[in-house]
C-alpha cells in the first residue's frame, strides 16, 4: 500500500466509526493526505525509516502548528498552536502522517476521559466504560483501528491505565528520556511522553521516533537514543522479575490477580526468575502523588489568564473580573479542583506541612525502588485494581477516582520507566500487566514485552 491509499483507509474508518468511540476532537484530513503524498514521495526516492508513510494520532496535549491544540478544555478551545512540540517535529522528520488530535481528559486530569470538554471517550471493547484516562482518545482510537499507532502522555498512569483497559502497549518512558516541549504541562516533574501501540515491536518503533535530546527541555537527558528494536528477541533466560507483595492487597480485584498471576507463571516458564520483593511505601504513592501534582499544576495552569490566549469572558467589567470568570467560565471541576489543591498545599504556613512533606515521600518511594532494582532486573505486577468500569461509576467520587492509578502513580514519582501490555480478559474485558524497568531500561521492558506476546 502507498502512505496514501494507508492514510485513506484510516480517515475512512474514523469518518465511518468514530461516532461509537469519539476518540478524536479534531481530525486533520488536510494535512494528512499532503503528509502521506510527501511520505510516498520519500518512500520512492529509497527512505528506509519504518514509520516514514505510517499514519498516526496524536493526543491533543501536543502543540500542533496551526491546528487546535485543546488539551481537552474550554480554556484551549480556540488556540491555534504557532509551532510544534518537538514530539510531533520528530514523527514529521521520520515521515509519519498525523491522522489528527486525540480526546483526553481536560489538562490529562483524570483516569476515565470524563472530564473532556468534549465528552466522554467510549472503550471500544465495550461501549459501556470507559476507555481509561488520561490518554483515553488515543488509546480507543488504536483499539478500534482508527490509527495504527498513537502518542500520549502520563503524569501519574495516563498511558499505562488506558493501555490495559483498552488492551493495548502502552510505554511510559524515563523522565527526561522525551522531550516535553511543545507539550502542554500538567506537573512538570511528573509529565513524560510515550507511545499506545497494539504491540511491543510498534511500541520500540514509535519510541525510536520519538526519543530524542532536545536542549528546549531543560529536564531532557543527553543521552544516545538505542535502536528500541534491537533486544527484543534476546532470552528471558536468568531475568528477574520483583513482585511487590504491596501490589496484591485489598482493592485488586479479584479476576486481575489470576490474569497478572498467570502472566508470572508464564514469565517463569520462559525462564525468567521470581522473586516477592517489598516496596514498603507505596501506600504513600497516591497521597504523596495528590500533593505534589495539584501544586505543580496550580503553578503551571496560572499561565490561563483569560489575556495572552485561550478563553475570554464576555465584558469583563475589570482586570480582577476578566481572571475569576474567564478561568471560572473555561474550567471544569476537577481542573479547578486540583488548582485549588495545590494553591492550599503551597501556601505560606501549609508549605511545610504538605509540599515539603510530601517531596519527602518521594524521595522515600524512589529509595524503595532503587533497593529494589539492586536485586530485580524488573518489577512485575497489576497496572490498574480492576478491568475497564462503566461512566458514572468512580466519577462522583475523587477518591475512588484516584485509586484507579495506585500501581502507576510510584513510578513517576520515581521518574522510572512503566510500561503495561495485555494479559487476558476478566468479563471479556482486557487486563494490564505492568512492568516497572531501572532508569533508561527501555529495551529491558519491550524485550520482556515482546517475548510475552
Ligand atoms: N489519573 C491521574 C490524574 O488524574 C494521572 C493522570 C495522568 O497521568 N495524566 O492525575
Amino acid at each position: 500500500w502507498s502512505s496514501e491509499e494507508l492514510t485513506r483507509h484510516f480517515l475512512e474508518r474514523i469518518k465511518r466509526l468514530d461516532g461509537n468511540y469519539n476518540s478524536f476532537i479534531t481530525v486533520t484530513e488536510e494535512v494528512a493526505m499532503a503528509q502521506a503524498k510527501a511520505a510516498d514521495a520519500r518512500l520512492g526516492q529509497g527512505d528506509t525509516n519504518p514509520l516514514c508513510g505510517v499514519p498516526i494520532a496524536h493526543k491533543d496535549i501536543f502543540c500542533t502548528k496551526g491546528i487546535r491544540t485543546s488539551c481537552g478544555s474550554k480554556m484551549l478551545d480556540n488556540f491555534i498552536a504557532p509551532y510544534d512540540a518537538t514530539v510531533v517535529e520528530n514523527y514529521q522528520a521520520a515521515g509519519a502522517v498525523m491522522l489528527g488530535k486525540t480526546n483526553m481528559d481536560e489538562f490529562a486530569m483524570g483516569s476515565s476521559n470524563e472530564t473532556s470538554f468534549y465528552g466522554p471517550v467510549k472503550n471500544p471493547w465495550n461501549v459501556n466504560c470507559v476507555p481509561g484516562g488520561s490518554s483515553g482518545g488515543s488509546a480507543a482510537a488504536v483499539a478500534a483501528r482508527l490509527a495504527p499507532a498513537a502518542t500520549a502522555t502520563d503524569t501519574g498512569g495516563s498511558i499505562r491505565q488506558p493501555a490495559a483497559l483498552c488492551g493495548l502497549t502502552g510505554l511510559k518512558p524515563t523522565y527526561g528520556r522525551v522531550s516535553r516541549w511543545g507539550m502542554i504541562a500538567f506537573a512538570s516533574s511528573l509529565d513524560q511522553a510515550g507511545p499506545l501501540t497494539r504491540t511491543a515491536e510498534d511500541a520500540a518503533l514509535m519510541m525510536n521516533a520519538m526519543a530524542s535530546f532536545d536542549a528546549k527541555d531543560s529536564t531532557n537527558i543527553d543521552r544516545d537514543v538505542p535502536d528500541y528494536r534491537a533486544n527484543l528477541n534476546d532470552s528471558l533466560e536468568g531475568l528477574t522479575l520483583g513482585v511487590p507483595k504491596e501490589y496484591f492487597g485489598e482493592g485488586l480485584d479479584a479476576g486481575t490477580q489470576q490474569a497478572v498471576e498467570a502472566a508470572i507463571k508464564q514469565y517463569q516458564a520462559m525462564g525468567a526468575k521470581v522473586k516477592e520483593i517489598s516496596l514498603p511505601h507505596s501506600a504513600l504513592a497516591v497521597p504523596a502523588y495528590y500533593v505534589i501534582a495539584p501544586a505543580e499544576c496550580s503553578a503551571n495552569l496560572s499561565r490561563f489568564d483569560g489575556v495572552r490566549y485561550g478563553y475570554r469572558c464576555e465584558n469583563p467589567t475589570d482586570l480582577s473580573d476578566l481572571y475569576k470568570r474567564s478561568r471560572g467560565e473555561a474550567f471544569g471541576e476537577e481542573v479547578q479542583r486540583r488548582i485549588l489543591i495545590g494553591t492550599y498545599c503551597l501556601s505560606a504556613g501549609y508549605y511545610d506541612a504538605y509540599y515539603r512533606k510530601a517531596q519527602k515521600v518521594r524521595r522515600l518511594i524512589k529509595q524503595d525502588f532503587v533497593e529494589a532494582f539492586k536485586e530485580v532486573d524488573l518489577v512485575v505486577g497489576p497496572t490498574s485494581p480492576s478491568p475497564a468500569f462503566a461512566f458514572g461509576a468512580k466519577g462522583a467520587d475523587p477518591i475512588a477516582m484516584y485509586l484507579e492509578d495506585i500501581y502507576t502513580i510510584a513510578t513517576n514519582l520515581a521518574g522510572l520507566p512503566g510500561m503495561s501490555i495485555p494479559c487476558g480478559l476478566v468479563d471479556s474485558k482486557p487486563v494490564g500487566l505492568q512492568l516497572i524497568g531501572n532508569y533508561f531500561e527501555e529495551a529491558r521492558m519491550l524485550n520482556a514485552a515482546h517475548k510475552f506476546q
